[in-house]
């Protein structure tokens, strides 16, 4: 008989907080593997896959900004949650440009740690993004939504689940001003002002693969005050 719940895996070294987060997650009905360091979590990702990973950042050996790293480059979809001990918004922003789909700050709350989970898991099992068609071009680059990859000026790159499910969303609506809310919602399942660097941060990220210059963006647009836009093309000087 095989085991059909969702399977997590947990890297974190704090045996204490380890036991009472896999408690938890078995008794939303999950199967949780624990293990304490980033090397026997790479070893185990060489043959084995899950549906979410938890990987906290301060461990023993490999910090888990470079196990985020490794574990992108074994498994681009699977989705990340990073767990930090550290204060500040520079975590957030290095976990997320190593592939990391979300994060949440120690100590975090039961509920909220749960409800994430539960998000996470649900979008990657439930989503799958519809194509808005195969190669969708715009500048230099091309989007491949259904193969998870993309052409870009720099070369050729995977993407992961939060990432075309936010690329299908932009397409969808080009030229539209998306207010955060709404992209946040869409594209993460929750909508709260404390989370909107998140969703900056992964903007950040957009325009870095996609964009010729992208500390002048032409593609994925600040809309001020609102939210963005993405523009397919971009607009000459004075077409406003
Ligand atoms: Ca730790």
């Amino acid at each position: 008989m095989t085991d059909e719940r969702p399977h997590i895996l947990l890297i974190e070294d704090e045996m204490h907080l380890a036991r009472g987060i896999c408690f938890n997650l078995e008794q939303e009905g999950y199967r949780v593997s624990h293990l304490e360091s980033g090397e026997e979590a790479l070893q185990r990702l060489e043959y084995d896959r899950f549906s979410l990973i938890i990987l906290d950042i301060m461990l023993p050996g490999i910090d888990g900004f470079t196990v985020c790293g490794e574990i992108r480059r074994l498994d681009p979809r699977v989705p990340i949650l990073i767990l930090s001990a550290r204060s500040g918004e520079g975590d957030r922003v290095t976990g997320l440009a190593a592939g990391a789909d979300d994060y949440l700050m120690k100590p975090f709350n039961l509920k909220e740690f749960l409800l994430r989970v539960n998000g996470m898991l649900r979008r990657s099992s439930w989503y799958r993004p519809e194509p808005v068609e195969e190669g969708y071009r715009f500048g230099d680059n091309e989007v491949f939504l259904l193969s998870y990859r993309a052409r870009t000026g720099q070369g050729e790159i995977d993407l992961t689940d939060l990432e075309v499910k936010m690329l299908a969303y932009f397409f969808q609506n080009e030229g539209r001003a998306l207010p955060r809310a709404v992209l946040l919602e869409t594209v993460w399942g929750y909508s709260s002002n404390t989370e909107t660097r998140t969703l900056d941060n992964f903007i950040v990220r957009l325009r870095r693969y996609f964009e010729p210059d992208p500390s002048h963006p032409v593609h994925f647009q600040t809309v001020r005050g609102l939210g963005y836009r993405f523009m397919r093309e971009a607009r000459k000087r004075g077409d406003e």
